[in-house]
């Protein structure tokens, strides 16, 4: 296993890229720590799997080098860099059987046949091939394939990296949840660095340690899913983490204040008097509805999911939502809303502004 360096690393797919735009990757500086589980999130076309091969050699990149602990293998071909991949649509050999393809990346590499059946026998425990390590490849479903595959990815205990690329795709919904805990575990279990491609956010939120969140070629932030949802480093990331996503209302800012259509709302840090486009970011699980506190709003309509309640309002011109409790009363009377101060987030030209924190006594009322 080794750490991941990526030093000014950008891709463009061109052979004389000009600005920014021409790069399907951004420079990118980041160091992927050994043994943690990571994610790569964002939406398709935004340059997850660009970044990924060039990490596993599949791509050289345009700039920038990647190291493997100290040593640079931005040259190195796939193999040499000792990495096992597992893509989003199965890869096995449907003329041998399910043990018999587990068991390749290894008898690939001369291991011992002791260390073989016993590395065999374990994975396929962990993922719940047991039952079917005889029969044959061919003729088995494709949720099966793609579990062969993961288990070939995990096989071998040497790999400096295991990445995986979307590899849940093809996996029916309810066995998603299994395979991913499987997964999950098998990280804790071995350790392996590994690296999971997904454009989707109860995937590698659920998954990961640390998500790497990118848009248009650019990452944006990498965090813990709470940091991510807490503190989102751009309006994207509030955007798309979270279900519903973020509130935004376009503000202007002096100091601990926000001012909009002719209301203020008291924030608890002082942001100066920032130059730009200000907008207030709340998430749908810190607005309140009330009778008579807060900011008039006009509600849309009302979605009643068992244990949550979302609720659709308009909030002077913008559309905003609301999530509450499930025995949460929405009476006819409700005519405003709240934000729950500590969780108010502003941004200055789509970045997270972080402003001084200013006493509890200098706060004024909502
Ligand atoms: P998806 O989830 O759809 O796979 P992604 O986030 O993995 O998307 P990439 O496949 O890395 O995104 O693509 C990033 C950008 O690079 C996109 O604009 C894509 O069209 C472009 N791109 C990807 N592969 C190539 C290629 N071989 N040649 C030219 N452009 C490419």
């Amino acid at each position: 296993m080794a750490s991941i360096t990526l030093e000014n690393l950008a891709h463009s797919y061109l052979p004389n890229p000009g600005g920014d735009s021409d790069f399907a990757l951004k420079e990118v500086n980041h160091i992927w720590e050994d043994g943690r589980a990571y994610a790569l999130l964002g939406p398709s076309g935004c340059g997850k799997t660009t970044l990924l091969n060039l990490i596993s050699g599949l791509l050289t990149p345009t700039s920038g080098s990647i190291l493997f602990d100290d040593k640079d293998v931005t040259a190195s071909s796939t193999a040499e860099r000792n990495i096992a991949q597992v893509f989003q649509f199965p890869v096995v050999y449907d003329t041998m059987t399910v043990g018999q393809n587990l068991a390749f990346p290894l008898r690939n590499r001369g291991m011992d046949s002791g260390y073989v059946a016993e590395r065999v026998q374990r994975i396929a425990q962990m993922i719940g091939l047991e039952a079917d390590l005889h029969k044959k490849a061919r003729g088995l479903t494709s949720d099966l394939k793609q579990k062969i595959s993961l288990g070939r990815g995990m096989v071998r205990d040497d790999v400096n990296a295991i990445l995986f690329d979307e590899p849940l795709t093809v996996i029916d919904p309810h066995l998603k949840w299994e395979l991913r805990t499987q997964l999950k575990s098998l990280h804790r279990e071995f350790g392996h660095t590994m690296i999971y491609v997904t454009h989707d956010q109860t995937e590698a939120l659920t998954f990961a340690e640390k998500v790497v969140v990118m848009h248009e070629g650019r990452v944006l932030q990498i965090g813990t899913p709470k940091a991510l949802f807490e503190t989102p480093a751009h309006v994207f990331v509030g955007y798309f983490i979270g279900s519903p996503g973020m509130n935004f209302i376009p503000v202007s800012v002096t100091g601990n204040k926000a001012h909009t259509n002719g209301e203020t709302i008291n924030l608890n840090h002082d942001y100066g008097n920032p130059q730009g486009d200000t907008v207030l970011g709340i998430r749908p699980e810190f607005v309140r509805l009330t009778k008579s506190d807060g900011l008039p709003v006009q509600i849309n309509r009302i979605q009643d999911v068992g244990r949550h309640k979302f609720i659709n309002a308009t909030l002077f011109d913008i559309e905003i939502n609301i999530s509450a409790d499930g025995g949460f009363e929405i009476e006819p009377d409700m005519v405003m809303v709240e934000f729950d101060r500590a969780n108010i987030s502003l941004f200055c030209d789509d970045w997270r502004m972080n402003g001084k924190a200013i006493d509890q006594g200098k706060r004024g009322a909502i």
